[in-house]
């Protein structure tokens, strides 16, 4: 079965330096689930594949006390730099000695801004996301292949062709949710901090090869999203792509997946099931025209009337396109199913 092949709407990209309508930061926990409140127990690890670059400063010191600073001196300091990995540390911060424990701020942006755009789905023949990697699936992989169960959850959106995604060194004209977290070529107006385990512990678990230190139920991780230039609709985009929907008026933010064997789980322990959880937004004094105060801060039910506001607003914007997916469920269906 051929996938259908859907075109992506595209614009010009935005200003990167606006900060009208909305400027601000969001103050976020990712709460790894617990029986207790969620009503199962969940583990977490996320591995980051990121390249670390390694810059020899003793090297560039001696490099500098030989001569001076010109392009071959730079070309052979070039030279020296090393590229490494650090995909097993990442949980484990090296840079506070192994005592603090994050996510980078990359992978809960890779997190966010893919579940957006596989929750904008095409409708009518059009696309507004684009979606790495870009080509519709020939068949449904094979059972037990490389993304089958990723298949299974998210089949209604990636059963399209959406083409290459957006390439701003190739065209200026960007897809909805590039203009928000950039592309290459294109910055992001939408910045993720790290997030810093604030309670919890790592605790081993696997076996054999398998075997690794992932955060116990309940940890919960906290960090920033700030954002500039938003409209209340964009801010609504954020959110669903932290897992908010609208539950009758109010705004919801339910289980998701992030991390390591977040489909088969470890032994008998589930992974990777998290919830984003904003405890506040602050709105900066120089913007103003998005349907929120400027220089604000709002928690509680002011927050909630906000969310619930900018999810409405989303909706409103992009009805047709928003299918939300209730990734934990549709992964339990997947996997019994297999
Ligand atoms: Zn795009």
């Amino acid at each position: 079965m051929q996938p259908q092949r859907v075109s992506v709407k595209r614009i010009p990209y935005r200003d990167r330096r606006s900060f009208n309508p909305i400027e601000g930061v969001l103050d976020v926990e990712i709460v790894v689930c617990s029986q207790k409140i969620h009503g199962f127990d969940s583990y977490l690890f996320v591995s980051s594949g990121e390249e670390e670059v390694i810059f020899p400063a003793e090297r560039l010191r001696e490099l500098l006390g030989e001569s001076r600073w010109n392009e071959s001196v730079l070309r052979r300091y070039a030279n020296e730099i090393q590229i490494g990995r650090r995909a097993f540390q990442s949980l484990l911060d090296p840079r506070a000695g192994g005592r603090a424990y994050i996510i980078p701020g990359s992978s809960v942006k890779g997190n966010v801004k893919a579940r957006l755009q596989l929750t904008l789905q095409p409708y009518g023949g059009t696309a507004i996301a684009c979606l790495y990697p870009a080509r519709g699936l020939r068949a449904p992989p094979p059972k037990g292949s490389h993304g089958w169960r990723h298949y299974g959850v998210w089949k209604q959106s990636l059963q399209y062709d959406r083409g290459p995604p957006c390439n701003v060194t190739a065209d200026r004209n960007v897809c909805v949710v590039c203009n928000l977290f950039g592309a290459p070529g294109l910055s992001s107006i939408i910045d993720f901090g790290t997030f810093y385990m604030r309670d919890g512990k790592l605790i081993q678990v696997g076996e054999g090869s398998e075997e690794l230190f992932a955060a116990e139920p309940g940890s919960r991780f906290h960090g920033s999203i700030s954002f500039r230039g938003l409209g209340l609709h964009e801010l609504g985009l954020l959110l669903i792509g932290m897992g908010y929907w609208l539950s009758g008026e109010r705004a919801e933010a339910i289980p998701v997946l992030l991390g390591s064997h977040k489909y088969k789980g470890l032994g008998e322990r589930i992974m990777g099931r998290v919830v984003y959880r904003v405890n506040c937004l602050k709105t900066s004094t120089r913007c103003s025209g998005g349907g929120v105060g400027s220089g604000s801060r709002y928690e509680g039910a002011e927050l909630e009337n906000i969310l619930a506001k900018a999810l409405n607003a989303a909706y409103e914007e992009y009805r047709p396109y928003i299918r939300q997916v209730d990734e934990h469920r549709e992964a339990l269906r997947v996997m019994r199913a297999g």
